[in-house]
């Protein structure tokens, strides 16, 4: 049996109960050493074998799982954030499905909830966005053009960039062919939750000079959008005069 697991975002405590109860009885974990903090194999047993995908391909991970497969022993696959968010874990899926492995998945705390978190910002403001857009600009994976950045950016939504940190002169160019502006609040998150985080606030115009200067280019998060800062519209949800199916207001 193959259990994906949610690392979260790097504080060993981050992870779900049922995440770190699936470590603890693991025979063998891969874990994608580039950004899952090794504090979390300490919940592993002392037999456990352990491998860090990120020296193996894909098909050198789907062997590991077999071997141990055949003895009937249990393997966790530990992705950093949530597996569903730029996890390569369906590739992974289709392959099991075709070798008859059986599997199944537990989520995991995103990288994007950690750096709200740490920022102390919602998201999702009345009256400035009701909508965040997950993306990443294109590099050497590509994104279909349809999602090209410049296009997602004309609804002026809150945003969060995965694996773009490194390409922050394309990533305002493109952003600033949208509905934000020099001034737009942004912040660059970089690893969140981890004793190392770092929380840099800047404006669109300034991303790719604030990145350069505190020299991040990779593990970070680049988050876009009036949310950051602006006024916004108190939540209706919680209004006095506001009736719900919990409470009465004063509109009836
Ligand atoms: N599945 C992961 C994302 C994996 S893609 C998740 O849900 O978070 C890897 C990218 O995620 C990094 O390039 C970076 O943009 C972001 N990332 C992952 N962990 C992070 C962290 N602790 N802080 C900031 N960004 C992080």
């Amino acid at each position: 049996m193959v259990h994906f697991v949610g690392a979260g975002p790097g504080a060993p405590d981050l992870i779900t109960l049922r995440g770190a109860a699936l470590l603890e009885k693991a025979d063998q974990v891969i874990y994608a050493g580039s950004l899952v903090n090794p504090a979390l194999l300490e919940r592993c047993k002392e037999s456990c074998r352990i491998l860090d995908s990120a020296r193996m391909t894909l098909e050198q991970v789907i062997a590991a799982i077999e071997e141990t497969e055949r003895d009937g022993l249990v393997t966790v696959r530990l992705h950093t954030g949530d597996p569903s968010l730029y996890g390569a874990i369906r590739e992974q899926m289709d392959m099991l499905d075709k070798r008859s492995i059986p599997y199944d998945v537990t989520p995991g705390v995103s990288s994007f909830s950690a750096a709200a978190a740490s920022l102390r910002a919602e998201y999702t403001l009345p009256g400035l966005s009701q909508t965040l857009i997950l993306t990443r600009m294109a590099g050497r994976t590509p994104v279909p053009e349809r999602e090209a950045l410049d296009r997602l950016a004309g609804a002026g939504a809150s945003m969060a960039l995965f694996l773009s940190a490194g390409m922050l002169e394309q990533v305002q160019t493109a952003l600033l062919k949208g509905a934000y502006t020099a001034d737009t609040p942004a912040a660059i998150v970089y690893k969140a939750s981890w004793p190392a985080e770092k929380i840099l606030r800047c404006t669109v115009g300034t991303l790719a000079e604030t990145a350069r200067e505190a020299g991040i280019s990779k593990t970070a998060l680049i988050l876009v959008g009036n949310f950051l800062d602006a006024d916004f519209e108190r939540s209706r949800l919680y209004a006095p005069d506001f009736t719900t199916g919990y409470r009465k207001g004063t509109d009836t």
